[in-house]
């Protein structure tokens, strides 16, 4: 893996619809990893996003698409010029692609295919969508980079460095025109989201005419009030969390909270150096369910982590089955190469081994997921549509993020779109998914 980050370097010209397609492409990019570079020299990549509206804006684009190119060469155009790629192709025949305006998924494909995405399960926060991209009804907003913790199995703090918080008034800006966009769900991403603002000290930055503290709670609460879903991911247990679950229940933003938890006993948390790693997680969860009883909670694990006991397997299961988290995902552990972890000494665990705990692990946790969802059956809940069908929609209610979590599939009479929110009877449960009728 290429310890780099593939760098963009972005132009924007022209009116204020330009404007909100470059948001959407700058924000589908760095969700995907890639990073913005102050100059056209330093990126592997220039986009322009041009204006053709008049002679003088279209002459302003041809001098911006002649900058990109004698000083990077490797330009995708894309925006009102677009339209008219002849004249871009007669000046510029080398551009590596032209796409016209409001095409952000074509800018977004010709980046791909001109610098494909690193897509590493270790190191991405989303999932990995391959060809496909994020719809227009959704969207992941980064707030942060890097991480300040160091976990003993990760080396995103060697590939991306120490936490750089977002200014919370740029965050919100980009998230208020998604909105305009269109974009009816955020899903904010970041390695350590609860952490937002500690390396600039909570510093305050201007949002409309107030000044707004860069924190996670401030974040929850502005974000809360776009008239849209806001759904919260690698969120760690830390106290001040405890203030954002009041705004779930008065249903701000989701009551979901993505936690990677990643193991339950001390000894095998210790050994993976993970950050808020305490003994009264059980605790916590059951006081913010009684705070916000629709909460639902997602979270990862790993078994086989090196060192890891028939015990430590045993508390883990014994505390998965108390905890009840609504969703989660569980991984084998594999060494990273340049991770700590390999060089703490202890006992690998043998792969057939690892199998079998991932085995037992999962059975006891399909059996409480089975529980969750059939409890669901005969609720009314509201559904986002992710996918129109001739009879039945493809969707997602509050307690599902896009990829990783279930579907609610829903039949219904009138034709539903990607991006409308409806409501919903649950009429029966599989293992994971919802199937229901529109009322
Ligand atoms: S919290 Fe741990 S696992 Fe997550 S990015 Fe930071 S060091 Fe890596």
């Amino acid at each position: 893996m290429n310890a780099v980050a593939p760098k963009i370097s972005f132009v924007s010209l022209g009116c204020p619809k330009a404007l909100v397609d470059s948001e959407r492409i700058i924000t589908s990019l760095r969700s995907e990893g890639y990073e913005l570079s102050k100059s056209h020299a330093g990126a592997d990549l220039v986009i322009v996003n041009t204006c053709g509206f008049l002679d003088s804006a279209k002459a302003e684009s041809l001098e911006a698409i002649g900058a990109a190119m004698s000083e990077n060469g490797k330009v995708i155009v894309t925006g009102c010029m677009g339209a008219e790629p002849e004249q871009i192709r007669d000046a510029f025949p080398n551009v590596l692609a032209i796409t016209g305006p409001q095409a952000y998924e074509s800018v977004v494909s010709a980046v791909h295919q001109a610098v494909p995405p690193r897509h590493d399960p270790f190191v991405d926060l989303v999932p990995d969508h391959g060809i496909k991209l994020t719809p227009r009804h959704y969207a992941y907003l980064k707030i942060s980079e890097g991480c300040n913790n160091r976990c003993s199995f990760c080396i995103i703090p060697k590939l991306r460095g120490d936490l750089v918080s977002r200014p919370i008034g740029e965050v919100l800006r980009e998230a208020e025109k998604l909105v305009k966009a269109g974009v009816k769900e955020l899903l904010v991403i970041s390695q350590d989201t609860s952490a937002y603002g500690l390396d600039i000290k909570y510093a305050p930055s201007m949002w409309q005419d107030r000044e707004v503290r860069t924190r996670f709670f401030e974040l929850a609460r502005e974000l809360g009030q776009m008239g849209i879903w806001v759904r919260m991911h690698y969120v760690y247990p830390y106290p001040h969390v405890d203030e954002v679950i009041p705004l779930m229940q008065e249903g701000l933003i989701l009551p979901y909270l993505d936690i990677p938890f990643q193991h339950a006993s001390p000894n095998v948390l210790k050994a993976m150096k993970r950050p808020a790693h305490q003994d009264r997680t059980l605790d916590r969860l059951r006081k913010w369910r009684e705070i916000c009883p629709d909460l639902a909670i997602r979270s990862t694990f790993i078994v086989g982590f090196p060192g890891e006991t028939e015990e430590d397997v045993q508390f883990l299961i014994d505390w998965l089955k108390e905890a009840k988290l609504e969703r989660v995902g569980c991984f084998k552990y594999e060494p990273v190469k340049g991770a700590p972890a390999n060089d703490l000494g202890l006992a690998l665990v043998p792969e057939e081994e690892k199998e079998a705990r991932w085995h037992r692990f999962m059975k006891a946790q399909a059996e409480i997921s089975t529980r969750i969802v059939k409890n669901r059956v005969g609720k009314r809940i509201s559904v986002i549509i992710d996918e129109a069908g001739p009879t039945v929609a493809k969707g997602r209610s509050k307690w599902d993020a896009p990829e990783i979590d279930g579907n609610v599939y829903v039949a219904s009479r009138r034709p539903l779109r990607a991006g409308d929110i409806v409501t919903v009877k649950i009429e029966r449960a599989d293992a994971y998914d919802l199937h229901g009728v529109a009322v």
